[in-house]
């Protein structure tokens, strides 16, 4: 009866589901993530790059300031509040570079030199989602900070080629450009305002309000109608200085020397004003409109901008999303299993002595999933043999009156390779090592021998 009550109470309220725009990443996928996570970690160890965690929430001004008040970030993607204990202006992160800046600057990180930082995380923006765009969504991303040279912007980018190649990931392109300085911007400006008011006709809204604001975001525009002015509007390549050109060469002979393939877009420029010099996509076919996949460059100016010493850095985000859904499409994920052990329990006795035969098992290092009977499906011996089939685990442990009585435990091999086991009564203080020495037998099950004994495991 108080089942009953419960159900209909329920039935009254309203159903509550996650926000629109922000997924849950659930246990079939969770895999997949964790194979992104664990590889990209590991390519960028291999680079020298240490991590940094930064808070989500930060002052509403820092992006403001860095990303630049006349972006489509600022003006309408950020998740901004008032905090109402004391008013202050917060924002969830739409991006991880400037919240990275401030910790540097206000923790004087740099003062022993330079530094390659890597972070990863959730960030927020308000934009219409669709595949590949979401209001919640994950980047990796890196900030070298106190570097100078070009040599540092080739190696990000050979970073992340190589994190494509481990991920097993074909047909990502590399897109290069550079914006010069704030002098050559500026030179651009003046050229690129005059020939966009002698097309004024064919500006969209946000590109006549932006015309005198912050023209060269009209370049980034998404719009399909605008793309031909766009592609025909002067190029800030032919604005750069010497010492720009020099840099942005530099660059490129790096990356040529180390057969990686780029190809020069004029018409890149970021849709954020912290960049300057080189700027990069790395772009995908398969992902329709929400292409980029990975997208950076320098920001020589940011850490001066938030009071640091002048310190030159550069930096790129990538999208996890997209590269996860890039994964699926490259290989069928398999679905790796739940446990070593599936620990299968009938009678009261039994139900207790299987935690303990469960401890011991973990304690040796081995992944169990232990029968809850009253919240399973039931007990009955078959309900639980088809759980321990279902959870991949390589053997059953049974537990039963009888195993009691005797004080063994029935231990029956789940899987084909390990068939020559089948099914074996063992004395219940010598089932640890039995199935260890069982699953490290099997060579082909992914174990490797770790010290003391114990064995250490990679799904
Ligand atoms: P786009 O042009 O697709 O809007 P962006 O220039 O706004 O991208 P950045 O701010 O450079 O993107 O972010 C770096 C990367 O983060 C992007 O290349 C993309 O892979 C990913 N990304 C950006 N916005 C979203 C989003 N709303 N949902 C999922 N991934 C995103
Ligand atoms: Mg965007």
């Amino acid at each position: 009866k108080a089942k009953k009550n419960t159900m209909s109470e329920n039935k009254k309220l309203d159903k509550i589901t996650a926000v629109k725009g922000m997924n849950d990443i659930l246990p079939a996928d969770a895999p997949l993530w964790e194979l992104f996570e664990n590889t990209a970690q590991s390519v960028l160890q291999s680079y020298g790059f240490q991590q940094i965690r930064t808070p989500i929430v930060e002052e509403t001004k820092l992006f403001a300031r860095a990303i630049g008040a006349v972006t489509d970030i600022v003006e309408k993607e950020m998740y901004s509040f008032t905090d109402s204990m004391n008013g202050d202006n917060l924002t969830l992160r739409p991006e991880g570079t400037a919240g990275v800046v401030r910790a540097v600057v206000e923790h004087n990180l740099v003062y022993e030199g330079p530094k390659r930082l890597w972070y990863k995380g959730q960030m927020f923006r308000h934009e219409r989602p669709q595949k590949g765009r979401y209001r919640q969504f994950h980047q990796f991303g890196v900030e070298a900070i106190g570097f100078t040279g070009p040599d540092i912007d080739a190696e990000i980018i050979m970073l992340s080629r190589r994190l494509w190649d481990d991920l097993g990931l074909e047909g990502i392109r590399l897109e290069l450009n550079s914006i010069g300085d704030a002098a050559e911007r500026l030179r651009h400006r003046a050229d690129l305002i005059a020939y966009l008011e002698s097309h004024s006709e064919l500006l969209d809204e946000e590109a006549k309000r932006r015309l005198h604001s912050n023209p060269l975001r009209i370049l980034d525009t998404k719009n399909p109608a605008m793309q031909d002015l766009v592609n025909g509007a002067p190029k800030l390549l032919d604005y750069l200085g010497e010492e720009s050109l020099a840099h942005f060469h530099g660059v490129q002979k790096i990356l040529n020397h180390n057969n990686i393939p780029f190809t020069i877009n004029p018409r890149l420029v970021r849709g954020l004003d912290y960049y300057n010099r080189t700027v990069f996509e790395w772009v995908s076919d398969k992902l329709g409109a929400q292409g980029t996949v990975c997208a950076g460059g320098r920001y020589d100016g940011m850490v001066e901008m938030f009071g640091g010493k002048s310190t030159p850095a550069v930096g790129f985000g990538m999208g996890v999303e997209r590269l996860v859904l890039l994964m699926k499409d490259a290989a069928e994920p398999e679905q790796p299993a739940q446990c070593d052990v599936y620990l299968v329990h009938q009678g009261e006795q039994a139900g207790l002595q299987a935690f303990v035969l469960a401890e011991r098992i973990r304690d040796a290092g081995l992944d169990v999933v232990l029968h809850c009977a009253a919240s399973n499906g039931g007990g009955s011996f078959k309900t639980q043999m088809k759980k321990a089939d279902a959870s991949g685990a390589a053997f059953a442990v049974i537990l039963g009156d009888d195993e009691i009585a005797n004080n063994v435990a029935t231990v029956k091999a789940m899987r084909e390779a390990d068939a020559g086991a089948q099914q074996n009564t063992v004395p219940f203080d010598d089932v640890v090592d039995y199935v260890v020495d069982q699953i490290i037998g099997d060579h082909d099950c992914g174990h490797d021998h770790g010290p003391g004994g114990h064995v250490h495991h990679h799904h």
